[in-house]
């Protein structure tokens, strides 16, 4: 990336890298759809494409941005889900080789790891990766092959100290990937910590606004391992499309400022939470009595993130009461969008969770904090009546 300007990530991020169009002078670039290209007659193909499976200049155009805010030397690919993105990383190693990950993670990739890659032949083990003794207990050095954590990971926003990871990873000879979708590159950058391979549900904050379904990686360089994953993407067809890119490179322009405030707003509202009667914790790194508040003040920056979870007084019920009341929240999964979500995590996570019955995850978007602290406040009272 030694060709960019030393502008600041926000001016480059608002501009999508100032690239425009040559032929027409258009600030905004068009969106390629073509599936293929045409050949040179003497049988080469000098544009560089050739069909639409393996790569697109839209497609290219926001990797670039994303590989930017990572600060990702070996370059970023997107998928078409967060999933998509993630299992490509365990897809692209051997059967019989060992993996380590977040014992709390996003619930849909663990039911993956625990049925479909144990099936493929990994040997998957979940353990408490903010516990670094457990990790280290945990490799298996020669066998492990990649560690997998999840930082904030949901729905605790439990911490895991990417750097000393990272350390343990090396020593074991294995890979480090992090699903840095909560913390966004707003508040963290993996690579720079140690990190191998960062993972975003690009869906989530960076899109931002609920309309995308979307997957990032970036590496840390170009290894035969990053070569795998690309093969991967472009033999499983699960490149992101056209204008799926397009929309994401759209959003990303806002991505600083939407950042900014929902992280703002989160705090708000842990703070002003954390003294409500009918709540009985509040869970967000931002706050000092969290477990992981030490190593997040280490490794996040500009705050602690847009997510954070309560657990409600009078238990599962009143915890449903309190998401069934809400009117400027809106009652859905997901997260990182403009406009905040609450949802009672155990229900869709279903049996064997290690999320608690009284818990609701709080998605926070870019309304006024107020409002949303008195409808939250609104919505409890009407639980507990
Ligand atoms: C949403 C999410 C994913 C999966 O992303 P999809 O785009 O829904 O496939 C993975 N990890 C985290 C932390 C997420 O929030």
């Amino acid at each position: 990336m030694a060709e960019l300007p030393i502008w600041s990530k926000a001016s480059l991020t608002a501009q999508a890298l100032g690239k425009t169009d040559p032929l027409t002078r258009a600030v905004v670039p068009p969106i390629h759809l073509s599936s293929t290209y045409i050949r040179d007659p003497d049988n080469a193909y000098s544009s560089g494409f050739i069909y639409g499976r393996p790569d697109n200049a839209t497609v290219r155009e926001t990797e670039a941005v994303i590989a930017m805010l990572e600060d990702a030397e070996g370059g970023a690919l997107l998928f078409s889900s967060g999933m998509a993105a993630a299992t490509a990383c365990f897809m692209a190693l051997e059967p019989g080789d060992h993996v380590v990950a977040s014992a709390v993670m996003y619930w849909a990739l663990r039911n993956w790891l625990v049925t479909e890659a144990a099936r493929w032949g990994l040997e998957v083990e979940l353990v408490e990766t903010d516990d670094l003794g457990k990790l280290q207990a945990a490799m298996r050095p020669g066998r492990t092959k990649l560690v997998w954590i999840e930082t904030p990971s949901n729905p605790l926003w439990t911490i895991t100290d990417i750097a000393a990871a990272a350390e343990i990873a090396r020593e074991a000879g294995a890979r480090l990937a992090v699903d840095s979708t909560c913390a966004s590159p707003f508040h963290t950058r993996p690579l720079q910590l140690g990190a191998d391979i960062v993972m975003h549900a690009a869906t989530k904050i960076l899109n931002g606004h609920s309309d995308v379904i979307a997957g990032a990686l970036c590496a840390r360089e170009r290894d035969p391992y990053w070569e795998r994953i690309g093969r991967i993407r472009s033999g499983s067809g699960a490149i992101l499309g056209p204008f799926e890119a397009y929309l994401l490179n759209r959003g990303l322009k806002t991505f600083f400022v939407r950042a900014a405030a929902q992280a703002r707003s989160a705090a708000t509202l842990a703070e002003r939470l954390s003294a409500h009667p009918l709540v009985s914790r509040v869970l967000y790194p931002g706050l000092p009595q969290h477990p992981g508040h030490d190593v997040a003040l280490c490794q996040m920056e500009n705050g602690f993130g847009f997510m954070l979870s309560v657990q409600v007084k009078g238990g599962e019920t009143a915890a449903i009461g309190t998401a069934a009341n809400v009117r400027l929240w809106k009652r859905a999964t997901s997260l990182g969008g403009v406009e905040s979500l609450i949802e009672h995590r155990a229900s869709i996570e279903g049996a064997g969770t290690p999320c608690p019955p009284d818990l609701l995850r709080l998605s926070t978007g870019i309304e006024d904090p107020g409002d949303l602290f008195d409808d939250l406040d609104a919505a409890l009272a009407a639980a507990h009546r």
